[in-house]
């Protein structure tokens, strides 16, 4: 049994940190909202202060924070996670942060000498619950044999994919493939609705030709086709809109950072800013195709 620290008890955080428990660990968690750490205590998580004094108790630290800032401040500030823990300590951060935040906290992390993985995560609030996310790992090949038997009571796939910010790197390639494929699917479906193309046969056809994909065939952003699709519920997410937005802005912040080429990519960004601006960030990514049907 080992202790963790599990800081950052939100929408994705608390039902990890059960997991964790219910693999047979001492969890501490952390959050700053007291509503977080009441429904931790609930779920019999012992709770802590901070995260400095909680990492100081731990033999592994996860944590699930918003953005890249939250996560260089949880670690590096004084007082922090990486000042506070034991040498040789095992961090795994699950947040989607910028590459080169993770990064520089990796390097900070293994300078104090401390193991540091970075370890994003699909699958969203239902994959949490159920214990069967899917991990995408940067960091050190002794960091990753540490972190698997704990990511495996959290996750389904466990995917080392390389040095530091590889984890990172992963998730914001895949989700730019998704938003741009995603509007790619939806132009399809509101040039169809206009040439008079019935929307099911587009379907058959395209989902058995060259243009098929995961956001046609799985994720299809018109009713009726693919009925567990999102559209068939009014666009309840899911996947909001927002978070599309957060992980497509990373993926510029990447590709302006390494001189990276992704006009396709900028252009989606530009499309789900202008989509979320006119009130629509709590909606599922599909329904863009409303905006590219001028509804
Ligand atoms: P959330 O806002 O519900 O949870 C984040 C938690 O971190 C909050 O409870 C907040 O109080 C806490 N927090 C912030 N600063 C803190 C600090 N200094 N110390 C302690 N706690 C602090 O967000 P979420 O939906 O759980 O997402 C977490 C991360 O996972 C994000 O990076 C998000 O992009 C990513 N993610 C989310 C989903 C999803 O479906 N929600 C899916 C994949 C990845």
């Amino acid at each position: 049994m080992a202790t963790i620290a599990f800081i950052g008890l939100g929408n994705m955080g608390l039902p990890m940190a059960k997991n964790l428990l219910k693999g047979g660990h001492r969890v501490i968690g952390v959050d700053l909202a007291p509503a977080n750490l009441a429904a931790a205590a609930e779920a019999g998580i012992e709770t802590g202060p901070a995260a400095g004094p909680a990492a100081s108790l731990a033999d592994v630290i996860v944590t699930m924070l918003p953005a890249g800032p939250h996560v260089r401040a949880v670690y590096g500030n004084a007082g922090g996670v990486i000042e506070s823990a034991k040498p040789g300590t095992l961090f795994i951060d699950s947040s989607t942060v910028d590459v080169d935040s993770a990064r520089a906290v990796a390097a900070q992390a293994e300078k104090a000498g401390h193991l540091m993985l970075d370890a994003p995560v699909s699958g969203g609030t239902g994959g949490a619950a159920a214990g069967t996310l899917t991990f995408m790992v940067g960091g050190s090949d002794a960091a990753f044999d540490k972190a698997k038997p704990y990511l495996e009571l959290m996750g389904k796939t466990i995917v080392h994919a390389g040095g530091p910010g590889t984890g990172q790197a992963a998730k914001i390639c895949n989700n730019m493939v998704l938003g741009i494929s995603m509007i790619a699917v939806s132009e399809a479906f509101a040039l169809a609705d206009k040439l008079g193309l019935d929307r099911q046969k587009l379907f058959d056809i395209s989902s058995k030709s060259s243009g098929q994909c995961w956001s046609l065939t799985s994720y299809c952003p018109v009713p009726g086709p693919v009925p567990t699709s999102p559209a068939n519920r009014e666009y309840q997410p899911g996947f909001a809109v927002d978070m599309m937005l957060k992980d497509l802005k990373l993926a510029q912040q990447a590709a302006a950072s390494a001189g990276a080429s992704t006009p396709l990519g900028a252009q989606a960004a530009a499309l789900y800013q202008l989509f979320s601006a006119a009130g629509h960030g709590g909606l599922d990514f599909s329904a863009i195709v409303k905006m590219l049907q001028g509804k």
